[in-house]
């Protein structure tokens, strides 16, 4: 008897995953087992770059989802609704679903994973966060017996490529989105990737499997690469880091009892692996206790790779099924059944290094001014270098040891109210890794 799908979404990832499941050999034998039972798309005229059953192909995704053969529905559509009521009604008519979607995970796991548990049903989703690097299963699985202290994340695909162009290639940020919409690399609307959110769904994914409790979405503190120029990419690299939007999820040193998560554009030193993944590249470095360092590095988009995640899913459903009993419950290694929601400590709490570059007037008393004030203000630094000038202002960058956040914006602010305003101004500010 074979294991029949009911696919929603026939774009990228769709496509992708019928062309694995429609050419199994040489692949796991499982996948024998398994059947386009029937696929659903938005417009049946749309051509399509592969051939399926045309009596196979429909607009009516809720009657997928309420047909008595489908057992599990892999949900590739994208975005929230009508994703979330999909998946919800799937649930609910006792379907297995796999899933690509970060942003519904990540915004409505908990009613997802709620409504899940009581039906005794999977809901996977390796595909969802690093498109085709497994990290998800591994995370719950492979690292199990580890004490995550850090999950630090290469995890969105367009901005590490826009970021690695404007670094080789010189370019400024408007320049390099525009040809990565060119490419596909990015959206018509680059806002969800751009500005953050995209990783951000993806770190509260990570953070909720690496720490055991939910993440409310809007605890993350989010920041995107708009900001980012060309000088502060060169001073980065004259000290000796790369600049990479991190998504990062770590135990507060201090308290134990909550975490930090955030995304944001961040130097990274060369010697850190985390430095050369380039491109369209993801990778995500997981730090545990007691097995160290470890990074999971690969294309983290794509047709194939997110197809080949997807594939994965389906498999180890159907590997369940075959072999466990699921009246009995959901195999713990295979569910979240976390119910309470993680403390994320508040972000001028946070400790960080940070980097500012300074637009300063050639005046006496400009730079013991910013000495000053970070010293007032228990900043303490690793460097303040005078880089070189623009016009007739010196660019002075700052380099400080880990200091917290709102002591660092208290002295950003003292720094403000020098006598003459014009005489110090703030070029930019990125945390350091
Ligand atoms: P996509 O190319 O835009 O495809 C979306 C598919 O969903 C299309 O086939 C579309 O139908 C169908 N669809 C949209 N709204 C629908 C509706 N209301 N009813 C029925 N069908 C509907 O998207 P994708 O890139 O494959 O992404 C799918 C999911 O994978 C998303 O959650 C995405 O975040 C995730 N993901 C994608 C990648 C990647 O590399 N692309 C990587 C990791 C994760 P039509 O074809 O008829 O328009």
């Amino acid at each position: 008897m074979a294991f029949k799908i009911g696919l929603l979404g026939l774009g990228t990832v769709g496509t992708g995953t019928a062309e694995i499941l429609l050419n199994p050999a040489g692949r796991n034998a499982l996948l024998g087992e398994v059947e386009i039972h029937r696929v659903g798309v938005r417009s049946l005229d749309k051509p399509r770059a592969i051939a399926l059953p045309p009596e196979i192909v429909t607009t009516d995704v809720e009657g997928i989802i309420e047909d008595p053969e489908v057992d599990i529905v892999v949900e590739l559509i994208g975005g929230i609704e009508p994703a979330r009521s999909l998946i919800l009604k799937a649930i609910a008519s006792g379907k297995h679903v796999v899933t690509a979607n970060k942003a519904v995970i990540a915004r409505h796991g908990d009613e997802i994973y709620t409504a899940a548990n009581k039906a005794g049903v999977y809901i996977l989703l390796e595909a969802a966060v690093g498109g085709g690097i497994p990290i998800l299963q591994p995370l719950k699985q492979s690292l199990g017996a580890n004490r995550i202290q850090r999950i630090t994340g290469i995890i969105n695909g367009t901005t590490n490529y826009i970021l690695t162009q404007m670094k080789e290639a010189g370019r400024d940020f408007a320049d390099v989105l525009a040809e990565a919409q060119q490419l596909g690399y990015a959206e018509a609307d680059p806002t969800a990737d751009v500005d953050g959110f995209d990783a951000a769904d993806k770190i509260s994914i990570l953070a909720s499997l690496a720490f055991g409790d939910r993440i409310r979405y809007e605890d993350i503190e989010r920041e995107g690469i708009r900001q980012i120029n060309t000088t502060d990419i060169t001073y980065a690299d004259r000290l000796g880091f790369a600049i990479k939007l991190l998504a990062i999820a770590q135990k507060d040193s201090h308290t134990r009892n909550s975490l930090q998560v955030r995304v944001g554009p961040t130097l990274v030193p060369y010697k850190h692996p985390l430095a050369s993944v380039n491109g369209v590249y993801n990778a995500i470095f997981v730090e545990g206790d007691p097995l160290g360092e470890v990074m999971f590095y690969g294309p983290g988009a794509g047709k194939g790779a997110t197809a080949s995640a997807v594939v994965a899913d389906i498999l180890n459903i159907v590997a369940l099924l075959k072999s466990i009993d699921t009246s009995k419950g959901v195999h713990p290694l295979y569910g979240c059944f976390h119910q309470d929601y993680a403390t994320v400590t508040p972000i001028e709490e946070l400790e960080t290094k940070f980097y500012a570059r300074f637009l300063c007037g050639d005046r006496p008393g400009v730079l013991g001014h910013l000495g000053t004030c970070f010293g007032n203000n228990g900043v303490s630094l690793e460097s303040l270098v005078q880089i070189g000038f623009q016009g007739d202002r010196a660019e002075v960058v700052v380099v400080t040891h880990d200091v917290r956040e709102g002591n660092f914006h208290r002295a950003i602010d003292a720094i403000h109210q020098f006598e003459s305003v014009d005489d110090i101004k703030v070029a930019s500010i990125l945390r350091v890794f």
